[in-house]
């Protein structure tokens, strides 16, 4: 019996996971799960570049697989979920795919990524974006370090996601790319892919790889974990604390 493809769950058809869906759809040959529950808007055309002018309005998921089609994606690559990710439906899903990449632009459904990925089992790629700075990295399947050991709590200037503060396309495309780089090596079980963070200023053009570090006191995946379960009142709160 043939194995299954492999399967990369992108959460967020934004401005990160619509290079990522790009590459990945000519530079894999995973099925690609696509998480949006967005319209096309005509002020964020610069940066999601799977989509046209004639796609404002429409639906992210309708407008994404229409271009990777035309691209020469065979349809029966793309499974289509019309929902944000939420903490009822969050465990199912990632529990069904083999690599979870995130390109959220809230914390909530960051840290709700995370923590699914984390008691589930699964590997995942974080990246974000704003103003001149992006940044990109991969947490392996076992969990450590993991998302929450960097950004237990909000961090400074964290109210402001791209949307308010503003973010620079062409920092948002290279963070994209990097992420996708990152997912073909989790899928390729390339273990360098996990433990550092990388980070590229826009205005310095530096790109730096920083080790990430373990908490041991980490809620998510210390030696004494307080997170067990995707209870929905830990991501209601915009703060997202743990
Ligand atoms: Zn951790």
């Amino acid at each position: 019996m043939s194995e299954r493809p492999k399967r990369v769950l992108i959460v967020g058809l934004g401005g990160l996971g619509c290079p990522v869906a790009a590459i990945l759809a000519r530079a894999s040959s995973a099925e690609l799960w696509l998480c949006d529950d967005d319209e096309v808007d005509l002020t964020n055309l610069h940066r999601q570049i799977l989509y046209r002018d004639a796609d404002v309005g429409t639906h992210k998921l309708d407008a994404a697989r229409k271009t990777l089609i035309l691209g020469g994606v065979d349809p029966s690559r793309l499974v289509s979920h019309r929902a944000r990710l939420l903490p009822d439906n969050a465990r199912q899903l990632v529990s069904e795919v083999d690599v979870v990449v995130e390109g959220a632009d809230n914390f909530a459904t960051k840290f709700l990524a995370a923590d699914a990925a984390r008691l589930v089992g699964r590997p995942i790629v974080h990246g974000a974006a704003v103003r001149f700075v992006g940044t990109a990295w991969a947490v392996a399947a076992q969990g450590a370090p993991c998302y929450r050991c960097l950004f237990e709590d909000v961090p400074p200037g964290a109210q402001q996601g791209c949307t308010e503060a503003g973010v620079m396309g062409p920092v948002v495309g290279l963070c994209g790319a990097l992420m996708a780089d990152l997912t073909l090596r989790v899928l390729q079980g390339d273990a360098t892919a996990f433990g550092s963070l990388y980070t590229y200023d826009g205005q310095t053009d530096r790109l730096r790889q920083v080790p990430a570090t373990r908490r041991s006191d980490c809620p998510l995946c210390g030696s004494a974990p307080s997170i067990r379960d995707l209870a929905e009142s830990r991501y209601t709160n915009p703060s997202c604390a743990a």
